[in-house]
């Protein structure tokens, strides 16, 4: 085979036992579990890739800086570990923790939109979505065409269309544009990255129109390793400066540390140098989250996500965490099994419609493969499709996604070569008999983010 897994970059030292139960027993839990994939017991599970937010593995210096912990209220020393390590990485004057990602949207989001304002961005994800919404703005995705295709191998499939949003200013008026958010990587697309030639592009509009630039950090190091690979300028630059630069072309970041920071709970809001917004911020984060010197965080999670940043930036780890998907997609490759291509950078997205092209969209491609994978190897995944997008809001009529999309999320430093080859063997298994794979239907379903909660049916 042509792609080599690359050996981990660490040994263990602690592990964590997972029981694989039998076939019968898994059908009888999916089963109890109405078939989504959500209502699960963790315990149930033998690979879980449901997502690679928060559970991810620390490392022996974490588990010590989490006994170091200072657990004052205010001025924890924990804190300034922090603040200096976000400095440092960032280049921003300002950094202020806060308990996760989307509570960074909800402190800073409303101090920059509000009714009748639009946010425009790469891709939204859900969460970041939800509070533009919730400050009264609207909000706009602007993707470049290629990343709609998973058959199309470009290089920065998660860039900004830089036309379309001119375009886009024009039409909407550039007072009423709030803020532009640059998702990096891009992590609805299929964890995509941008190029530090489409920030440049992305940041020059902005300053063209004096519309603030945001960016989504939650994996900056994924993204900063893609631009060396890929990106001629940067070959020879490090992991560290490749970062400083990205972020130099925005005005904020809003981060979850619960992907690239290797935690499992904990989120950043970073301002490159206006006191002014800092004040505004400070008070909706004592609202809101706590005391600024620990936004709702404990003094053992702010000393451990101070040395998670520096662990997701190492590049030897970043080498063999993107080795692990290029091995997954090179195995699946050798299978003719499609996915979004060329794999991103935490999660590898199967393209259900193609494997499984006698289901139609209402009657979810994407979901059918997730329960099939946890019947054949007890794997858990998401389906990123027409099952997560869910009704209109007006009609009620099933809509139809762009993809239908398989998700395995991949856990930091959790899982290791052999398991790899399991979810590689699982899914040429269910390829061999895609054709009598069953659709399904919802059976129940709240009114908003249904994915999370309903129930469903096998199809005859
Ligand atoms: C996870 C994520 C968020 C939200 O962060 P939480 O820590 O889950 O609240 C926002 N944006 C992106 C791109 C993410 O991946």
């Amino acid at each position: 085979m042509a792609v080599k897994y690359i050996p981990e970059p660490f040994r263990i030292k602690m592990v964590e036992t997972i029981k694989i139960l039998n076939r019968e027993e898994r059908e009888e839990k999916i089963k109890e579990a109405k078939y989504n994939l959500f209502n699960l017991k963790g315990e149930d599970v033998y690979i879980d890739l449901l997502t690679d937010s928060g559970t991810n593995a620390m490392s022996s210096e974490q588990w010590a800086g989490v006994m170091r912990g200072d657990e004052a209220y205010a001025g924890a020393k924990s804190y300034y570990n922090l603040i200096e390590a976000g400095k440092d990485i960032f280049g921003y004057e300002i950094i202020q923790p806060v308990h996760q990602g989307r509570a960074a949207e909800k402190v800073l989001f409303p101090l920059l939109l509000n009714k009748g304002k639009y946010a425009i961005s790469n891709m939204f994800f859900d969460t970041t979505r939800a509070h533009v919404e919730l400050a009264g703005a609207r909000a706009i995705d602007c993707v470049v065409e290629e990343a709609k295709d998973p058959s199309i191998r470009a290089p920065f499939k998660g860039n900004m269309d830089v036309e379309k949003l001119e375009e886009t200013i024009n039409e909407l008026g550039k007072e009423n544009v709030g803020l532009v958010v640059m998702t990096i990587t891009n992590n609805s697309a299929g964890g995509q990255p941008v190029s530090i030639q489409n920030m440049r592009d992305v940041a020059a509009l902005c300053k063209k129109y004096g519309i603030p630039l945001n960016i989504d950090a939650a994996r900056f190091s994924e993204n900063a390793y893609f631009i060396k690979q890929r990106e001629e300028e940067f070959k020879n630059t490090s992991i560290k400066d490749i970062t400083k630069e990205m972020f130099s072309y925005a005005d904020t970041f809003t981060m979850s540390a619960k992907k690239d920071a290797i935690v499992n709970m904990g989120g950043l809001i970073g301002i490159k140098d206006n006191e002014e917004l800092y004040l505004k911020v400070k008070a909706n984060c004592i609202s809101f989250e706590g005391f600024t010197t620990y936004g709702g965080l404990a003094g053992r999670d702010l000393e451990a996500l101070s040395i998670g940043l520096y662990e997701g930036q190492d590049e030897d780890f970043l080498k063999y965490r993107i080795g692990q998907l290029e091995y997954l997609a090179a195995r699946l490759d050798e299978a003719g099994i499609a996915y979004q291509s060329p794999v991103g950078g935490h999660g590898l997205f199967v393209d259900a419609k193609a494997l499984l092209p006698h289901i139609p969209y209402n009657e979810f491609p994407g979901q059918a493969l997730a329960v099939e994978l946890y019947r054949e190897a007890g794997i858990r995944t998401c389906d990123i499709g027409s099952y997560m997008l869910g009704n209109d809001p007006d009609t009620g009529e099933q809509l139809k996604a762009d993809f239908e999309f398989t998700r395995l999320a991949i856990p930091r430093r959790v899982y290791t070569q052999a398991h790899f080859d399991v979810m590689a063997d699982a899914l040429i298994a269910i390829k061999e008999r895609a054709s009598s794979v069953k659709g399904y239907r919802v059976v129940w379903e709240p009114p908003i983010l249904r994915h999370f909660q309903a129930h469903l049916e096998p199809l005859k």
